[in-house]
C-alpha cells in the first residue's frame, strides 16, 4: 500500500464513520424539556430534578427505564417512548404519565 493509498484508506474510513455517528445521533433525538407534549407531562431528562410540589406521587425510583411505555433497554443512555412518537427519552428521565413496566 502506497502513502496516498493508506492516506485515502484513512479519509474514508474516518469520513464512513462520521457519517454513522451522524445518522446514530438523528436517530437518537433527545426530547427537549420545551417540547409541548414534554411541558404537558412534565418530562424532566432526569427524575432526580423532578418538582415534588408540582407532582408529589413522584418517586425517585421511577424513571424512563422502568416505564412501561419505553422502548429501549435499561442500559440504554436513551430510547424510544410510545408518547414522543419517533423521539428518544432519557433513561433516567421521567414524565407525569410513568407506568410501572412489569
Ligand atoms: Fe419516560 Fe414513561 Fe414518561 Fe415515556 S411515558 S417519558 S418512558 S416516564
Amino acid at each position: 500500500m502506497t502513502r496516498t493509498d493508506r492516506r485515502s484508506f484513512v479519509l474514508r474510513v474516518a469520513a464512513t464513520a462520521s457519517a454513522l455517528g451522524l445518522a446514530h445521533t438523528r436517530a437518537r433525538a433527545d426530547v427537549d424539556e420545551s417540547d409541548p407534549v414534554a411541558v404537558a407531562l412534565g418530562y424532566r431528562q432526569d427524575t432526580r430534578k423532578v418538582d415534588p410540589a408540582k407532582y408529589p406521587g413522584h418517586d425517585l425510583a421511577q424513571h424512563c427505564g422502568n416505564c412501561k411505555q419505553f422502548q429501549g433497554k435499561a442500559s440504554d443512555r436513551s430510547g424510544g417512548c410510545t408518547l414522543f412518537g419517533g423521539k428518544a427519552v432519557a433513561t433516567a428521565g421521567w414524565c407525569s404519565a410513568w407506568n410501572k413496566k412489569a
